[in-house]
């Protein structure tokens, strides 16, 4: 069993008098109390916000007790550290920061930071910073200095276990294996601290663990998510049925969909659990509306991996964001994770520099997670302009399939027509000639023919008819520039390249 001993670790690092020991946590409550479990006798002192300077620790006779004695109420970061390491108040001592990431901003903070950092270094000062955020913020500076201590998440042997664990201590009795199941499924991406937590939040709360403690968990998961604010949780409104053509994209998707329904069945007999898709092609042309409706389809749900906000500026913090992403997204599984503009992404890989150096390590960080990935996290990934990728992403292996969508064809003009007007007038399906609209859409994008559709039920609203008229949807195809006229040369050089490199094609009609 791979359990990971957390407090073991900590102990090590605050014995080898690493100067600061940065935890990115959920729980600081949780983590508190192992520091102050396994530093002993030794001084605890806290810092946060609210209260400012805290004893968290009385020690008599070798004996401790933890405690809550505000020290110092006014007494702001900055100055704890300045005093605090210059009349020596410091040495001997533990001092737990929370929230830290925001005081990581402050260039003068940071200073001081290093100053300590290079007292401890040469033995001038005892002090060990123990800093708790579940954002990771790494200054250059304080680099060499740091170490940076993540969970590992569990295996299913290894939740059980703790379950296992938890319940004996706390004499629970034993739970139905099936039951037992579903939950460890439920804690499936969570580190072995935060199913400890979870657990005893429950027990304490109502005495028991059951059927109600997978409820507790999924709010717990979700509301991690939105603490990370790197991953969102999108509404997922849309179905196959709202997208016109993309016969062969949504076919293959429904076959994967008998898969996904019923993984363990599918293992059984042999099949791969699927990896994902790529959907490549001109805009507004229903990438986004596939990634929304393959979540509908697998009954899953659907999380939006935000890639801009993944970037930060520090060492270190966005090869971290990516990580904690892929770990909500496997504690949320089965889920859809939803990769959008990949290309803006990964664009300048290779090259030279701070910036270029951190986009190839993430690329290479999430190609071996889409190569290793054993999860049901399923990856729509959706780009405009795939000659912007690096090769080894489109290499076989990492996404089941890649589709290109291209401008639709009259017959998935038709489609689209129906589907649009039938969502806002309904009534007026039968009425309208969506043959001629058909004709005079050459070249149109999907999101262009809904734009027609609503600039032409806006137009007859204002004039005051009563219903809409295939008039007045042709006068706004008229008003509109298609995207074939936008973008004609990008969109030939496009589909050109995907044919040539034996992509599929979204659609049935050529
Ligand atoms: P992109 O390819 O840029 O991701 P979207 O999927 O966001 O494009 O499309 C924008 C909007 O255009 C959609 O919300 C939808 O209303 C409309 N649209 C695009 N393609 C289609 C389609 N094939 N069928 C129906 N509506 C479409």
């Amino acid at each position: 069993m791979q359990k990971t001993k957390f407090d073991v670790k900590l102990r090590e690092y605050i014995d080898a008098q690493m100067p600061i020991i940065y935890i990115d946590s959920f729980d600081d409550n949780k983590i508190e109390e192992m520091v102050l479990q396994v530093t002993g006798s030794r001084q605890v002192w806290e810092w946060n916000e609210m209260d400012g300077c805290i004893n968290r620790k009385k020690v008599e006779n070798g004996k401790w007790t933890e405690v809550h004695e505000v020290i110092a109420p006014e007494r702001t970061l900055y100055d704890l550290l300045k005093d605090g390491v210059r009349h020596e108040e410091l040495n001997r001592k533990i001092l737990i920061v929370k929230d830290i990431h925001t005081y990581l901003e402050d260039a003068k903070l940071v200073s001081l930071l290093k100053n300590a950092c290079l007292r401890i270094e040469e033995g001038q000062l005892d002090t060990t910073f123990v800093f708790l955020s579940s954002i990771v913020k790494v200054p250059k500076e304080l680099e060499k200095y740091m170490v940076l201590l993540q969970e590992d998440f569990l295996q299913e042997d290894g939740i059980r276990e703790v379950i296992r664990e938890f319940m004996e201590e706390n004499e629970l009795g034993t739970i139905y294996e099936k039951l037992l199941d579903e939950i460890v499924v439920a804690f499936k991406g969570l580190s072995q601290l935060e199913i400890e937590t979870i657990l005893a939040l429950d027990f304490s709360a109502r005495g028991k663990i059951d059927k109600e403690t997978i409820r507790l968990i999924i709010e717990q998961k979700q509301q991690m998510i939105r603490k990370a604010g790197i991953l969102e949780m999108i509404p997922v409104n849309e179905g196959l049925e709202d997208i016109g053509g993309l016969e062969n994209l949504k076919e293959w998707l429904e076959r994967k969909a008998v898969i996904l329904k019923d993984m363990a069945k599918a293992q059984e007999f042999g099949v791969e659990l699927p990896k994902g898709v790529l959907i490549a092609g001109v805009p507004g042309c229903g990438k986004s509306l596939n990634a929304k409706a393959s979540a509908k389809l697998f009954e899953v749900p659907l999380l939006k991996l935000d890639m801009g906000r993944l970037m930060g500026k520090y060492v270190g913090e966005s090869e971290a964001n990516l990580r904690q992403a892929i770990s909500l997204a496997e504690a949320i599984s089965p889920c859809v994770l939803w990769v959008d503009e990949l290309e803006k992404a990964f664009a300048g890989i290779g090259g030279e520099g701070g910036g270029a150096e951190v986009t190839t390590r993430l690329f290479g960080q999430f190609l071996t997670w889409m190569q290793e990935k054993k999860s049901a996290v399923f990856v729509v990934a959706t780009a405009n302009d795939i000659m912007k990728l690096p090769p080894e992403l489109i290499r076989k292996g990492r996404f089941d399939e890649i589709f290109y969508v291209k401008l639709p064809a009259a017959e998935e003009r038709r489609k689209i027509f129906e589907i649009h007007i039938r969502k806002r007038r309904p009534g007026e399906l039968t009425e309208i000639d969506i043959s001629k609209l058909v004709k005079k859409t050459e070249g149109y994008s999907g999101a262009d023919i809904e734009g027609v559709v609503k600039d032409g039920i806006e137009s007859a609203y204002v004039k005051g008819q009563s219903g809409v008229t295939t008039e007045n949807i042709l006068d706004a195809v008229e008003a509109t520039h298609s995207l074939q006229e936008i973008m004609k040369e990008d969109i030939e050089k496009l589909e050109k390249e995907y044919k040539e490199r034996r992509f599929k094609c979204a659609s049935r009609i050529r």
